[in-house]
């Protein structure tokens, strides 16, 4: 039965070593700030912000909780994004997700500074992210990468293949793999005979939101398998997309839910905060536009 890959162990791991590269910002002067704004009061969005500012507080990294009225104006939300890019304390700015309806989400995203887009959605992030040099990758699909390097099997040539096709996890998640040169798959709920496609990824990453949706007959014998869906259940159980039991006797690595891709996005977002912290020690337009190295991780 496959081995574990635990992003809860990874992520504690990594954020030892974010606490270091805080204390040695703090000696050169600078304390990493991120800024996290919340528009209205959804619940997973209150649950999601909260994680994010607690991991801040574990490294070390000041946080700035800006909470919004769900009914403020989009002008409003835009001068809050804009007084943010010019704070110099600042060096991360999110804006939680899903933004209300009479928001739109396009403007929000492009008016964040490019060299404090710690989430990566800004357009200009996105075409670094196509064009294989990425500033600041999107934290969920970055998490991954580093899970997939714990298990030391290098992706270059690899059939991957991606379930669920989103801005956020599923686009950017293919991107990286064929960084790497893997051979990519991007399914999505419009993909006829998901199963046929599955069946040939050594590598499957699964972001659908539908619990149980892959079982053991789709999956390769011996194949990666990272589980990033969350979903709940009726009966309040946390639970991915992949029917865990049944699919680990088959595969050859397998992330759990939750204790898997989770603590690992939040852990990203420090990453890509200090990353930004790290650049204000250069000139911004020496490092702005460098090649992104991703960090080596022991496993
Ligand atoms: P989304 O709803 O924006 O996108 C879902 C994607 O899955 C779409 O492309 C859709 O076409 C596809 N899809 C839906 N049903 C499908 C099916 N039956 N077969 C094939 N494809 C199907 O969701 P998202 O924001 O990309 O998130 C996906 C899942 O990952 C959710 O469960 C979400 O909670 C979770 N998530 C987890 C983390 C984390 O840190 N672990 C981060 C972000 C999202």
């Amino acid at each position: 039965s496959a081995q574990i890959i635990d992003g809860k162990a990874l992520a504690k791991q990594l954020r030892v070593g974010f606490r270091q590269r805080v204390e040695q910002l703090k000696a050169r002067g600078v304390a990493p700030g991120l800024a996290v704004i919340l528009v209205g009061d959804n619940p997973a969005s209150r649950v999601y912000v909260g994680n994010k500012i607690k991991a801040c507080e574990e490294c070390g990294v000041r946080s700035l909780h800006l909470g919004l009225a769900a009914d403020v104006s989009q002008a409003e939300v835009l001068r809050t994004i804009e007084q943010l890019n010019q704070d110099d304390s600042i060096h991360g700015i999110l804006i939680q997700l899903p933004l209300p309806p009479h928001i739109e989400l396009a403007r929000v995203l492009q008016a964040i500074s490019v060299h404090k887009d710690v989430d990566g959605f800004h357009l200009y992030n996105v075409g670094a992210l196509v064009s294989g040099n990425s500033i600041f990758p999107p934290c969920t699909p970055y998490g991954v990468q580093l899970l997939l390097d714990t298990t030391g099997i290098d992706v270059a040539g690899k059939n991957a293949v991606v379930v669920g096709a989103s801005n956020i996890v599923g686009k950017p998640m293919g991107l990286m793999l064929l960084q790497r040169e893997a051979t990519v798959t991007i399914c999505h709920a419009k993909t006829r005979d998901l199963a046929q496609h599955t069946i040939l990824a050594d590598i499957l990453i699964v972001a659908a939101g539908k619990p149980g949706l892959i079982v053991p007959q789709m999956v390769k014998e011996g194949a990666i398998v990272i589980d990033v869906g969350i979903n709940r259940l009726p009966d309040g159980r946390i639970v991915g997309d992949v029917c865990f039991d049944e699919v680990r006797e088959k595969a050859s690595w397998i992330t759990p839910v939750p204790g898997g891709v989770g603590p690992m996005t939040v852990t990203m977002l420090i990453e890509n905060t200090l990353r930004s912290a790290e650049r204000a020690f250069k000139a911004a337009d020496e490092v702005a536009f460098q090649a992104w190295e991703a960090p080596t991780v022991q496993s």
